[in-house]
């Protein structure tokens, strides 16, 4: 089937209207996906304002999906017909380059994101190459799972890289990706500071798991945690204090930078050698490092709190999340 229901943006910063559009003849490594569930990253949100300036309408956007696979093409690997599964923000990658044969697939300089020049899943139907459809764990719930396969992956990535145990962390923003990296970090034994500008995220952060609360807002608060931080994971969008987040890094600390924060930050170069500190950033992760996610969430009990929606409130949930209001990530689901 070639036509599918899809939610447009025709323009930057228009509302999302529902329209038939069609996909066309499915690629032979490629998977087609009945959309069940969708959440709703800041970065749909960029992409619809155009303010990275990639974005080309018509668009259609989405890219936290979960559902069954209703088509194949002739050579997909992997992935059979009903199975159920996950795609994030990389949709393909050209599965031959250095980057790739290395597993490190979302560093593809040749992929394609879901919903850049491809179509996104806030429509019925949504196309992958079968590499990058991961297969969904049975003891995972389907209709929560969407926000692990972009927020869940870049934040989960990082702390599997550079977090032990033993370590203390800060999260930056305590938002759709920084709730589930407050979860994550606490899931892997860390001690967790859990840093938001929203007063009443405070007893909520607790909940994810934060052992103590600071206003991000507030420099006085944070130079008081100097030199105890051996990661500080930054999910806002927003440019804040760097000078005093910095100064919380102990020595061989990182600053590591997943919010898409639009203007340079400003690093003091002596903080990072006397102190051998670094700074650095990352985008989502490899097909095999979103099932290693998927399988440490289910192990964990690691659930993403979510608000759902019904697809057709899709202009509604824009705004939400927009207003700073979304209780932490809004989920869209299909239309029975
Ligand atoms: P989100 O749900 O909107 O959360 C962002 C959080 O930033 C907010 O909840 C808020 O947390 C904080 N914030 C926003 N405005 C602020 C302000 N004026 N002052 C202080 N804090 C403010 O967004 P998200 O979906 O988590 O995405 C966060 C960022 O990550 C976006 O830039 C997105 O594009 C990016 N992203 C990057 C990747 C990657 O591959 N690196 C992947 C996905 C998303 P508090 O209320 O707690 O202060
Ligand atoms: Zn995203």
């Amino acid at each position: 089937m070639a036509k599918i229901d899809a939610w447009v943006a025709e323009k930057a910063k228009g509302k999302l209207v529902r329209q038939p559009i069609d996909l066309g003849p499915l690629g032979p490594e490629e998977v087609e996906v009945e959309v069940e569930h969708c959440g709703l990253c800041h970065s749909d949100l960029s992409m619809l304002h155009n303010e990275w300036g990639w974005s080309h309408y018509p668009l259609v956007l989405g890219h936290e999906a979960i559902g069954r696979v209703v088509e194949v093409g002739s050579a997909a690997k992997a992935i059979t017909v009903g199975q159920r599964v996950g795609i994030g923000w990389t949709a393909g990658s050209c599965l031959h380059c250095r980057q790739c044969l290395s597993g490190d697939q979302h560093l593809c300089p040749k992929q394609t994101a879901t919903i850049i020049g491809h179509r996104g899943a806030f429509a019925s139907r949504v196309r992958a190459n079968w590499a990058w459809a991961v297969p969904l764990p049975e003891k995972i719930d389907a209709a929560e799972a969407g926000p692990l396969l972009c927020g869940g992956i870049t934040v989960f990535s990082p702390l599997a890289t550079y977090a032990k145990p033993t370590d203390r962390i800060g999260v930056v923003g305590i938002g759709g990706l920084g709730h589930m990296a407050v979860k994550f970090g606490a899931a892997f034994g860390c001690h967790v500071t859990a840093f938001t500008s929203s007063e009443s995220k405070f007893d909520e952060a607790r909940g994810f798991g934060a052992h103590q609360v600071v206003s991000s807002r507030d420099s006085a608060a944070i130079k008081k945690l100097a030199g105890t931080l051996d990661l500080l994971l930054v999910t806002v969008n927003v440019p804040l204090d760097w000078d005093a987040l910095m100064t919380t890094l102990a020595p061989y600390g990182r600053m590591h930078v997943v919010g898409v924060v639009p203007q340079p930050i400003p690093v003091p170069v002596i903080a990072l050698i006397g102190g051998q500190r670094s700074v650095s950033g990352s985008p989502t992760g490899s097909p095999v490092a979103i099932a290693t996610m998927l399988d440490f969430a289910a192990r964990h009990g690691v659930v993403p709190q979510t608000e759902h929606f019904p697809m057709n409130r899709i202009n509604e949930a824009i705004e939400r999340l927009e207003s700073g209001k979304a209780r932490y990530r809004i989920v869209l689901d299909a239309e029975a």
